[in-house]
Formats: C-alpha cells, structure tokens, sequence
C-alpha cells in the first residue's frame, strides 16, 4: 500500500468559473515549497494528491503552512477499489493498533460503485468487529476514526485529519506591498494579507546610522517568516536618512511622525506601481498611537492613490499579539532595536493633524528629489524560505 497525502481545498471550493486558476495557483505554491523534495502533485475538483518517497511527515508539515487548504490527510492508497481488497488493506492497517472503539466513515466520490457509503461503512464495521478482538463501535467519541474514500481509479484508508491554515493560494488575488516595521504589528498584517491570496513584497525604511544592521536583520527575518508562507518574499530596503534628517530640520516637532508618514506612504507607492503590486499593506490599528487616529490616517492616507489595506485595523493589541504567536513572529518583533520612528519621536505628536498644514511644512524643503533619490537608490533583497541557510541572495 502507497502512502500519500491528500489535500482538501479550502474556500477556494466557492470559485465557480475559475476554480482551475486557483487549484493550479496551489499547485505551483505547493511545487515552489516543496522544491526540496521529490514530489509528484496531481489534483482533481475536488482533491490535491502528493506522492513522493521523502519523508511525508516533513512534507506535510511544509504543506500545513500553505494557503488554500482546508484538510491534510497522509493516507494509504488502494489502486484496486473491490470491497474485499478495501476490507483486508484495512484489517493490515489496523493490525498492531490499540483501541476500544472506532467508527468508520465513508465517502464516495464513484457513484457508480455498487455501494452507497452508508453500507460500506456499515459493512467495513462488521469486518473490523469480526476480527479484531474487544473492539466496539461508538459514533459518538471514537477512538479511532476510520476514513475511507472511494474515487474512481482508487480508494483512499486514513486515520488522522489535520486542519490546514484555509484562505486563499497566495498569488491568486494579485499583488501588494507590505510596509514592514521590526514591529508586532506588521508582520501579522502580512500574513493576514497572504491569507486572502495576496502575494506580497516588502519594504523597509531604514535610517542608518540611526538604526542599526540588527534592526535591519531583524526586519529580514520576519519577512523569512513570512516567506515561510509564500515561498518568497521581495523585500526592498530604502535608505530613508536624508528624509529623515530634513524632515527634522525643516517641520515642527509635532507634525515629524506625520509627515515621516506621508513620505513612507509615497515612496511605497512609487515601489509599488514599479513591481505591479496593487495596494499598500500596514500594519497600522485604529487608536494605537497618535498616528493611527482616524484623522491621522485620513492626512497621511490622503497622499497615495493605491489603495491601502489595513488587516489589523479593527484588532485589539492582545489579539494581534495572539497571532503573532501562532506564526511565531512575537519573539523576533521584541528584539529589543530602534526602529526609524521611535527614534526622533516627539513628547507630543499632533493627534489631529492638519492636511494644509503638512502641506505647507513640507515645502520647506525639496523633498521630491530626495525621495526619487532614495528610490534610485533602494537595495533588494530576495527572501525564501528554504531548508538551507543560504535563505537570502541580493538580486
Ligand atoms: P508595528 O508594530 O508593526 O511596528 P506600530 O504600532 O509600531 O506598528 P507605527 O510605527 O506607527 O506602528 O507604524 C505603523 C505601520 O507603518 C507599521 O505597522 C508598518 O506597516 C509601517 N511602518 C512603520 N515603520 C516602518 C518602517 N521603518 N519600515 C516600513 N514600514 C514601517
Ligand atoms: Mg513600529
């Protein structure tokens, strides 16, 4: 008997017209993050199939971390579906297992099998209590599920369901570009992002020498996690110093955080229509800090054309923190590094900014040509996630 892994799709199932387009956006995500393995992909409407004579365990714990997927099952397979052949393989899969009580479950894809699922499982049961001494059924709390499939060409023995991340196969509802802090927040802004089928890039303001390599660093390895899952992850750094260092000479203390902001929003967006990414992602939440009020957002919003997208906007901190943790990027976010807006942060940041008024500081100094500068001059870094250590080459 085969083992293999099957793949249950997840909302993607709802896709009426274009269900192959997303089935085959899972498959080549699938083939991108299992190019370390072996691995033969087949799939119908309703089922991914992955052989592969590598360790499958390993397989599928890559596989869990891939949109799309509502279940993953490592199962046996029977390319001959007669009931006697199904009855013995499952007898030989059950041998050396313990259990009291077990109920079967059956699934028929072949309607024309002389069966309905009803009496298989009905009929698998009483082979199950004939040969296997003490063994009782009980629908209700089994111990042991058994799961049988039955398809055309082949019938399917699993014992374990594991439940995959859902969503959307990344890369299947376009592009955007992620503003990436060192911070909680905008990581978990991504992977929420990924989660709906967005494939991301990223960008970074850095300020050297007023942040550090580690800061930077820290930055590259939360987008590694990110990359866990999708593959890859584009990450454009920009030297953000000279900005920076105007924008302090030139505006008053409480309008810098609002003003620095407009900026970021406006080199995103010029990186973003260069590389086809169709929005801006952040991580910004409504309330959190005096740039993220309603009006704070509507006087730096105001500056790009590209929608922005704000997953965590509606979170509480204590739920975003939650997520952080599952996608294991919490540790990383608290290294403790200075990021390029916490450093020149005033007592008192403006909480209802001014449109006309950032207008107006900002003419104090040229800073088109300093932007266009540091978008000439951005470095890219592209970000995988592979078993190697060698993760990141510069472009
Ligand atoms: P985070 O925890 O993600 O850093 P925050 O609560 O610290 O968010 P801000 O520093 O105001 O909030 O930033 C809001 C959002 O702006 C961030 O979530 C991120 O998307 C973006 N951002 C802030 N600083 C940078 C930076 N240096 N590079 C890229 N994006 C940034
Ligand atoms: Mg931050």
């Amino acid at each position: 008997m085969k083992k293999l892994i099957i793949i249950k799709y997840g909302e993607l199932t709802t896709k009426k017209d274009n269900i192959n387009f997303f089935i085959k956006t899972l498959k080549a995500n699938l083939e991108e993050t299992l190019s370390n393995y072996k691995c033969d992909i087949s799939y119908d409407k309703g089922r991914m199939f992955i052989e592969s004579d590598d360790d499958l365990e390993i397989i599928k714990d890559k596989v869990k971390n891939t949109f799309g997927i509502h279940e993953i099952n490592i199962a046996y397979k029977l390319d001959n579906t007669n009931f006697d052949n199904i009855a013995s393989s499952l007898l030989t899969l059950i041998e050396d297992k313990e259990f009291n009580t077990f109920k079967v479950e059956t699934k028929r894809s072949n309607k024309n099998y002389p069966m309905d699922s009803m009496e298989i499982s009905r009929k698998l049961g009483g082979v199950v209590l004939k040969n296997k001494q003490g063994v009782k059924v009980d629908v209700h709390n089994p111990e042991v599920l058994i799961n049988v499939e039955i398809r055309f060409d082949a019938a399917f023995i699993y014992f374990e369901k594991e439940k995959g991340l859902g969503g959307y196969p990344v890369g299947t509802l376009g592009k955007g570009l992620l503003m990436l802090s060192g911070g909680i927040d905008s990581p978990v802004a991504g992977y929420m992002a990924l989660k709906r089928g967005v494939r991301l890039e990223a960008i970074y303001f850095d300020a050297p020498p007023h942040t550090s390599e580690a800061a930077k660093n820290k930055v590259i390895n939360l987008a590694k996690k990110l990359a866990g899952y999708s593959g890859y992850v584009k990450l454009h750094v920009i030297n953000f110093t000279e900005v920076e260092e105007n924008i302090l000479k030139n505006c008053p203390r409480d309008y810098l955080i609002t003003i620095m902001r407009r900026m970021m929003y406006r080199i995103s967006e010029t990186i973003a229509i260069r590389n086809n990414c169709k929005c801006l992602v952040n991580g910004e939440s409504i309330g959190q800090v005096a740039s993220q009020t309603l009006t704070s957002m509507s006087a730096i919003g105001r500056v790009v054309k590209l929608p922005v997208i704000r997953p965590v906007a509606c979170l509480d901190k204590l739920d975003i923190i939650e997520i952080a943790n599952q996608i294991d990027t919490y540790d990383i976010s608290i290294e403790p590094y200075e990021d390029c807006c916490t450093i020149f942060v005033p007592d008192h940041p403006v909480i209802n900014p001014e449109p006309e008024l950032c207008e107006e500081y900002e003419n104090n100094f040229n800073w088109q040509d300093m932007i266009k500068k540091c978008i000439e001059e951005e470095t890219v870094i592209k970000i995988e996630n592979k078993i190697s250590e060698e993760y990141s080459s510069i472009l």
